[in-house]
């Protein structure tokens, strides 16, 4: 068997202890004689599943009891009208900060809903910075405060939250959730789809302040009502069962063998070291982002020439680093280094791109 290094955007690569004992569960869970896939969601077995997942993942990330984590299908692009739904309940009014497609999506879809005003965009340049924010252009009666974290297809993060004061904070965590210890109680609202950096495509995770749920507008379908999901622990409807369980060994992984997230955010600054600093070094490489705003799960970077680009897409492919080709609106190559991504595929990738800078100097 041989494995690619996968750098995909997401979904992802796993890791493969998680995939192994999954598959050796596959056929019988812990002697029920069914796969977790067959099993009922109401049974015993799920039952522990699910409230050992949601058990780590409070504890993995240090959430505060009055938060509620949800368990949710639909995405992260259906918390886009979720989000506003639930929470624009007051004033009818949401800040949102654009640095990229993912946050420009959620600020369209929000504005179906009620007023959005936009604080800053980093459109200008592409979405290679993050903008610095300017307090006095904030809503005073805004009902929540909006951004996308990590912006995967760009390369960015933010390092310094904005201080919204009483307003509450909502974040997009798709693409860095559990790539490093956060302070949950900074936010109102935190939203992630799963299959970027905790499980296969299907699970959607909310973590939500408790006070924020129960205010959702008249018009809001039953399923998109936090509350309905808050009241039934994710049990309202059937829950994408199988990727909870996923999720479930993925936060095993990281707990009993990473030793939780502040290692986990030491190595994953240990890989995108190696990769930037190659890049800050290379002739022909070269990475996309201003350095103070530079993503550790995504890097984006180019050789400023099309065919060259293509080049080494190509040859990159042949030798195993697959899925590195960069999103059409910045072009070049991405490489998605999330959780799973080994050290020594970050460490192999270099050597290559080492090797193809001497061949095509
Ligand atoms: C992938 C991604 C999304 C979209 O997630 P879906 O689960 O496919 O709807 C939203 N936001 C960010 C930051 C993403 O990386």
């Amino acid at each position: 068997m041989s494995r690619v290094y996968n750098f995909s955007a997401g979904p992802s690569m796993l890791p493969e202890p998680v995939l192994k004992k999954a598959a050796d569960e596959m056929l019988d869970y812990q002697g029920c004689g069914q796969s977790v896939m067959e099993m009922s969601h109401r049974s015993k077995q799920f039952d522990g599943i699910i409230k050992d997942c949601e058990a780590l993942l409070r504890e993995v990330m240090n959430i505060p009891d009055n938060y509620k984590v949800l368990f949710l299908q639909g995405g992260c692009s259906s918390q886009f009208a979720m989000v506003p739904m639930n929470l624009m309940n007051k004033n009818n009014k949401a800040d949102y900060v654009i640095t990229g497609q993912w946050a420009k999506k959620a600020a369209k879809e929000a504005a179906r809903y009620g007023e959005v005003n936009i604080v800053a965009s980093s459109e200008d340049k592409t979405f290679t910075y993050i903008p610095k924010l300017d307090k006095s252009t904030f809503s005073k009666d805004a009902d929540y405060f909006y951004i996308c974290m990590n912006n995967t297809i760009y390369g960015t993060v933010y390092h310094e939250l904005p201080d919204t004061g009483d307003i509450p904070l909502v974040a997009d965590i798709s693409s860095c959730i559990m790539s490093e210890p956060i302070d949950v109680s900074k936010f109102g609202c935190l939203i992630a789809g799963a299959q970027k950096n905790l499980a296969p495509a299907g699970l959607t995770i909310v973590i939500i302040r408790e006070d924020l749920i129960g205010n959702a507008m008249d018009i809001t379908p039953t399923m998109f009502n936090y509350k309905t999901h808050a009241d039934a622990n994710s049990l309202f409807n059937t829950p994408p069962c199988w990727t909870i369980y996923v999720a479930k060994l993925v936060l095993e992984w990281i707990k009993n063998e990473v030793g939780g997230l502040d290692k986990m955010k030491e190595l994953n600054e240990k890989k995108a070291k190696v990769l930037y600093d190659f890049l800050d070094n290379s002739k022909l490489f070269k990475g996309t982002v201003v350095k103070e705003d530079r993503s550790l799960m995504n890097v984006p970077f180019v050789t400023g020439d099309k065919d060259m680009d293509a080049k080494f897409v190509e040859e990159a492919t042949k030798a195993g680093f697959v899925n590195i080709k960069g999103h059409r609106t910045v072009g070049g190559m991405r490489a998605s280094i999330y959780n799973a991504m080994p050290y020594e595929g970050v460490e192999k990738l270099v050597e290559f791109m080492k090797k193809f800078e001497e061949e095509n100097a």
